[in-house]
């Protein structure tokens, strides 16, 4: 298929085209044509970008924590002042509408601030006089070579999430973003040369399964940091970790949204679109699952079914649109395929997203809402990953937490109440790495760290803010003893009594 866009890797500080011969497209995910050729890069590929890393790690370990903290401010300003055109990209890649995108990239930028700290970040620990005459100090060092493999539904926030702390914390880096919508991980590229990073301190290799696991596979890599979906998420783990590297591996969700009697209607049923549908629901941290205590489940429903006329569907581009295509063609097929499956496992289907229909060829799929779900249907244990929303009824708060704590993945979920010993207790009981109380969807500030528990997190590490600077460097503890210089045999000035 012929392309005129062309993309390659970012390597020592410029745009090289690949030498492997393979390219995947990226498409225009609104139109549902191909807009660029991507180089996929071969194991060859990836061990000259490591090669490059760890000899540019030999001079960035030495760069002051003064200097870092300068290039993290100045690549600040530069994101910040070119934010409308990174949100431009991830729209044309990923399809997401520009006010969403521009979210995205402020939280990615909320990363960047923090990792402006790096000096206060890395002060380490002091004991003096621990035993007569020993101090004992702790430090954290970088690891060297680090890399990334990213997903594709935040392709300018997840790499933000590593990369910042990973190189501010002295590690050069390997961001191997998803293939799908590259282009603003060369964007992040470009802001941060001009941000006075050495070239070579971050490479942008593309790539599918081969450059990843020559990532897994590579003795000179230290520490893997992923993002993606649970399968992927084990198999990187496990790899990684077989192979004598720290891994962080966030894997999928199912996040549910516990809706006490006593919620306020409007607020929980507003909330159930922005999370459930926002992004076309391609969020990890999206409802896809309301979990309806007692007699609040029939106005909840119709609630929420009353809002889903009021989404508008329609490319990024448009300013008036709230809701854009799906990544890929197969992808919203996929995602249409669950309203069929709901209808034939017994839910009932209150809204059909395939109904609606659109003009052209882009991954487009209208909402859907599905009401008298259970846990043992497909379309409830599946991440289904788009615009679909799940009703599941439940008699009282004790069988909602059941379902939740029942689920294989544990990424975020939310209660809606006034009453604040529920919410209290709920945030005690909950299986789930973020809750979020009358906040659907909890992503954690950037001085906090994002993490699921279960089948949505391998390693132990939670990602950026304090963990990511602990994951992105080790300890090291020096005891130190030294000859009291009073009792020196050489005359060093110093009293001999004191
Ligand atoms: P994915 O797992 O398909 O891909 C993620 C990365 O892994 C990409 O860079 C891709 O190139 C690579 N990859 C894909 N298949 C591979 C294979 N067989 N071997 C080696 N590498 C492979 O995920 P995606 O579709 O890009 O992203 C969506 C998924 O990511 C969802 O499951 C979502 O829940 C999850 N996600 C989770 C979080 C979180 O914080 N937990 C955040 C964002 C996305």
């Amino acid at each position: 298929m012929a392309v005129s866009q062309h993309i390659g890797h970012w390597i020592d500080g410029k745009e090289v085209a690949g030498t492997s011969g393979r390219k995947s497209i990226v498409w225009d995910p609104a139109t549902g044509k191909a807009q660029a050729e991507l180089d996929l890069a071969s194991a060859e590929e990836l061990d000259a970008a490591v090669a490059l890393a760890q000899r540019s790690f030999v001079s960035w370990r030495e760069t002051s924590l003064s200097r870092r903290s300068e290039i993290f401010f100045r690549f600040r300003e530069l994101l910040d002042a070119n934010k409308r055109e990174l949100a431009a990209v991830l729209t044309s890649e990923h399809g997401k509408v520009l006010s969403d995108a521009l979210g995205e990239v402020s939280r990615g930028l909320e990363n960047v601030e923090y990792a402006c700290g790096i000096p206060q970040l890395l002060k380490g620990e002091f004991s003096e006089q621990a035993a007569t005459g020993v101090d004992v100090c702790s430090i954290r060092q970088p690891i060297g070579v680090v890399a990334g493999i990213t997903p594709f539904n935040f392709p300018a926030m997840v790499p933000i999430w590593m990369l910042a702390n990973a190189i501010a914390c002295g590690n050069t880096f390997i961001l191997k973003p998803s293939e799908r919508d590259p282009s603003s991980s060369m964007f992040l590229a470009r802001l941060l040369q001009r941000a006075g990073l050495p070239d070579g301190v971050l490479s942008v290799v593309h790539g599918d399964k081969v450059a990843v696991d020559a990532i897994l596979h590579h003795p000179a890599i230290g520490a893997v940091s992923f993002v993606g979906s649970t399968p992927i998420a084990r198999y990187i783990y496990e790899t990684g970790t077989a192979n004598g590297k720290r891994v962080q591996a966030l894997g999928g969700a199912k996040n549910h949204m516990l809706v006490l009697p006593d919620a306020d209607v409007n607020m929980a049923a507003d909330a159930a679109i922005s999370a459930g549908f926002g992004s076309a629901g391609e969020r990890c941290m999206a409802i896809s699952v309301v979990v309806a205590v007692g007699e609040v489940a029939e106005p909840l429903v119709a609630a929420i079914s009353a809002r889903l006329d009021r989404i508008k569907v329609g490319p990024g581009t448009d300013l008036d649109a709230e809701m854009g295509p799906l990544i890929t063609r197969e992808h919203r097929d996929r995602v249409a395929s669950y309203i069929g499956l709901a209808n034939a496992e017994g839910a009932t289907v209150v809204r059909d997203g395939r109904q609606q229909k659109f003009e052209g060829d882009g991954f487009f799929l209208g909402a859907s809402l599905l009401d008298h779900v259970t846990p043992d249907m497909q379309v409830y244990r599946d991440e289904i990953f788009g615009p679909v929303l799940a009703v599941l009824r439940v008699p009282d708060y004790e069988s909602g937490l059941n379902v939740i704590n029942q689920n294989e993945f544990a990424n975020g979920v939310a209660i809606f109440t006034r009453d604040g010993g529920a919410a209290r207790r709920f945030q005690r009981d909950a299986n789930v790495g973020m809750v979020g109380i009358n906040v659907a969807i909890p992503v954690p500030v950037a001085y906090h760290s994002f993490g699921g528990w279960k089948a949505s997190l391998f390693g132990d590490v939670h990602m950026y803010g304090p963990e990511g600077v602990r994951f992105f460097t080790r300890a090291k503890v020096i005891t130190s003893r030294w000859p009291d210089p009073a009792t020196s045999k050489i005359d060093l000035g110093f009293p001999r009594n004191r």
